[in-house]
């Protein structure tokens, strides 16, 4: 019988590794909390050949580009509608953006019927045997795999399961992020900036940052509370926050979470692992989005080459990817204070620096040096074929 691997977590990860598992030989099942693949959220980008050779390797660039923004260029005003600072589209979309719905759609549709896919559903218990991990589902159901993979965000409930507390791993960088969906805006992306606070709209999509040095309590799986602590946040402000908090009532699939890094190693214990934000997150400017795609290529070859021996593997993939990992994080560290620096002479200065195309072009080089700074082995010459138990 292939090894059977459970995969929590459809986000980006999920998707990209029970891809890469299918293709070795391997039986993935998917299991998403949401009732469907998750369509929220802005658009993320690729950059470099080793993002676009590897979604070239997977069959699906070309259906990515169908479905690109091509970036869009941002202005930035002040709370008199004054322009403040101009962003080039290339600066935040990279060679390739696209909506992180669509490519999720893109991801799951690549590994189709050769996946399980389970939605509306999560890990609740695990427990690891010898041979086997036995999950216990939250919605009653038992059943066993030879490896469970946690895929589940920065939030991991794998992590949680397996690992411990998120308070040992995850670190509050000191800001909050939210998007929505605008219906009817289209055109170029345009952000007021107030000191500590950003609220943005472009391209059907409104994007908010607003800083926060204390974490702030509340219920993950509630929007209703996030749209009203998102509403005290912005209440006041002119310019067209009105209309982006007005678009916030009917938002269906609202991203609301701290910009946060997670730092955890091992990334593996026994016949469990981790990939992905759950591993190596960086909610924004850390590139998350291409380390999951990268990750999710090298945990699927390990394992392929491994003939059966998963710590070996799991050792491997942490052992070529944690380096490239941390420096793709370091984009986080300062994402928040970028998006919306908190006093008023900040928000000068970071506009007088961005405003020299010297700063934007090498603030790019930088990314793409990041993302590219890994070399990747050819799993499939050197794969006989994927375990049996
Ligand atoms: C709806 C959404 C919108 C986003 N929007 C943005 C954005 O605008 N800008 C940005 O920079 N980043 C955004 N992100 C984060 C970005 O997608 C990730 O940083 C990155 O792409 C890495 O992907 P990932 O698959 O590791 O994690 P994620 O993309 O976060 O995916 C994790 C998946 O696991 C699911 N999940 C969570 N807990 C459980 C559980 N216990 N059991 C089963 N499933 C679970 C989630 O619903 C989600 O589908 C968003 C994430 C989500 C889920």
């Amino acid at each position: 019988m292939p090894t059977s691997v459970l995969i929590s977590g459809a986000g980006l990860a999920g998707p990209a590794l029970a891809y890469w598992l299918a293709h070795h030989g391997f039986e993935p099942a998917v299991v998403e909390a949401a009732p469907a693949l998750r369509t929220g959220g802005s658009a993320v980008d690729y950059r470099g050949p080793v993002h676009l050779g590897l979604l070239t390797r997977m069959g699906i660039l070309d259906q990515l580009r169908e479905v690109q923004t091509h970036g869009t260029a941002m202005r930035f005003v002040d709370e008199h509608g004054r322009p403040t600072m101009q962003m080039p589209a290339g600066f935040a979309g990279g060679e390739l953006e696209v909506r992180r719905g669509d490519l999720s759609r893109i991801l799951a549709a690549a590994s189709g019927d050769r996946t399980e896919w389970i939605f509306g559903d999560r890990v609740a218990a695990l427990s690891e045997l010898p041979d086997r991990v036995e999950v216990t589902f939250a919605g009653g159901s038992q059943r066993s795999f030879d490896l469970v993979i946690g895929a589940d965000g920065v939030h991991s409930g794998v992590r949680r399961l397996a690992f411990g507390a998120e308070s040992a791993y995850v670190r509050h960088l000191g800001y909050y992020l939210g998007g929505w969906a605008v219906p009817g805006c289209t055109g170029e992306g345009a952000g007021l900036n107030v000191p500590g606070k950003l609220a943005s709209v472009g391209d059907g999509q409104a994007f908010i940052a607003f800083s926060s040095p204390a974490e702030l309590s509340y219920d993950r799986r509630d929007p209703e509370a996030q749209k009203q602590i998102i509403r005290a946040q912005f209440a006041g402000l002119g310019w067209e926050v009105p209309r982006i908090l007005a678009a916030l009532d009917t938002a269906g699939d609202l991203y609301f979470d701290q910009i946060c890094r997670v730092d955890i190693t091992p990334w593996s214990t026994g016949r469990i692992a981790l990939i992905g934000d759950a591993a190596c997150g960086a909610t924004l400017g850390g590139m998350g989005n291409g380390t999951a795609l990268i990750a999710a290529y090298v945990l699927a070859g390990e394992l392929a080459t491994a003939g059966g021996d998963h710590r070996a593997a799991f050792a491997r993939y942490e052992r070529r990817l944690a380096g490239f990992a941390r420096r793709a994080q370091k984009g986080g560290d300062t994402a928040g204070r970028f998006l919306a620096p908190r006093t008023a002479s900040g928000l000068r200065l970071r506009n007088w620096l961005h405003n020299q195309n010297l700063i934007i072009r090498l603030t790019m080089r930088i990314a793409t040096e990041r993302a590219t700074r890994i070399e990747l082995p050819d799993y499939d010459l050197s794969a006989a074929s994927a375990p049996r138990r």
